[in-house]
């Protein structure tokens, strides 16, 4: 039986990229069907996160027949967005899955490598990209601190791997059933277990338009990677307030020893001092102890993680 791969492509305002993403895609497809790796069931599948350009229009209005789109009502998010697209690939009863971004950095010929590494028996396959040689320093050294504060935080997290991967469907079904809202795919999909397996590929520079992700969007998907997997920033802070109840202790001795030994001077710097440095350290324990509780809320609401608005198919009904 030929494998029915469904590869997910989340766009928001791509309008720029997918004329020339769908037409490598389309020529990929041919190429993996007739060579028998995929069969003719397989179907890629747009999922417009809720654009304000022509992208819906234009995932509408492509000829090819394997090509489907799924609008979602507002913008979900790029996670959510892939997350709605393995959904409904699932429910198409697909045999695997490939989730890949619209702007044709994330090189679609690893795709082969990909389903080999599944023939094999994977049910996990992750894109890894060789070099970042082709992201500003910036992105590069924000990305490696990430990668780093993730591990020390205790998640494991492929480095330098996105969101480019396959699934199996029994991976895909494991990973459908995580209940959390705040989702963080590249932590996630590691706790599934199962065989897995790197595909390295070169990372290109976007084709066109330009990154939907900003530096605050970047630094509250960071935030949630951590939050989401660890609870070692609320230990930490119990260490140092531990840490600094001997300090004040040991500072208390002194100043006792100092009073009794007639050394005693009113220090208005040091009791200026450990007023700040009490006050920040209260102060960002509060604010980590509330990213806490703020997660707990927004999962408590278990509110959908997206809300489809139409999907659109030239075909009549999705594989059985
Ligand atoms: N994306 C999305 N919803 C969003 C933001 C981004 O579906 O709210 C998609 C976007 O269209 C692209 C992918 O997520 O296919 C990755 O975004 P981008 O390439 O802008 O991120 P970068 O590569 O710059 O990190
Ligand atoms: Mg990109």
């Amino acid at each position: 039986m030929n494998t029915v791969l469904y590869i997910v492509v989340p766009c928001y305002n791509e309008e720029a990229v997918l004329p020339e993403t769908s037409r490598r895609l389309g020529l990929l497809m041919d190429d993996l069907t007739a060579k028998g790796e995929i069969s003719p069931a397989s179907r890629v599948l747009f999922v417009d996160d809720g654009s304000r350009d022509k992208t819906w229009s234009m995932i509408e209005a492509l000829e090819d027949a394997r090509f489907e789109g799924a609008k979602l009502a507002h913008n979900a998010g790029h996670q959510n967005a892939v997350w709605a697209g393995m959904t409904l690939a699932c429910e198409r009863n697909c045999d695997a899955v490939i989730s890949l971004d619209a702007d044709l950095q994330d090189d679609p010929e690893a795709i082969r490598g990909f389903l080999k590494a599944y023939r094999e028996g994977c049910d996990v396959v992750y894109g890894v990209r060789k070099s970042r040689t082709t992201d500003t320093v910036f992105k590069r050294s924000t990305a490696e601190a990430f990668y780093k504060i993730m591990g020390a935080c205790g998640a494991e997290v492929v480095n330098n791997h996105a969101d480019y991967r396959l699934l199996s469907r029994r991976a895909l079904e494991a990973l459908l059933q995580f209940g959390e809202v705040n989702l963080f795919l590249r932590g996630m999909v590691p706790l599934l277990g199962f065989k897995s397996e790197k595909v390295y590929y070169d990372r290109a520079e976007r084709f066109a338009g330009e990154s939907k992700y900003p530096l605050k969007k970047m630094l509250s998907f960071a935030m949630d990677g951590i939050t989401s997997f660890s609870v070692k920033p609320i230990r930490f802070i119990t260490v140092l307030g531990i840490l600094f109840a001997l300090l004040g202790a040991a500072f208390g001795l002194y100043a006792l020893v100092s009073l009794f030994t007639g050394h005693a001077v009113v220090g208005w710097t040091s009791t200026i001092m450990s007023i700040w440095l009490i006050g920040g350290v209260q102060l960002i324990a509060i604010g980590v102890i509330g990213e806490y509780i703020g997660k707990i809320y927004m999962e408590t609401k278990r509110r959908p993680r997206f809300i489809l608005e139409t999907y659109h198919s030239k075909n009549s009904a999705p594989h059985k």
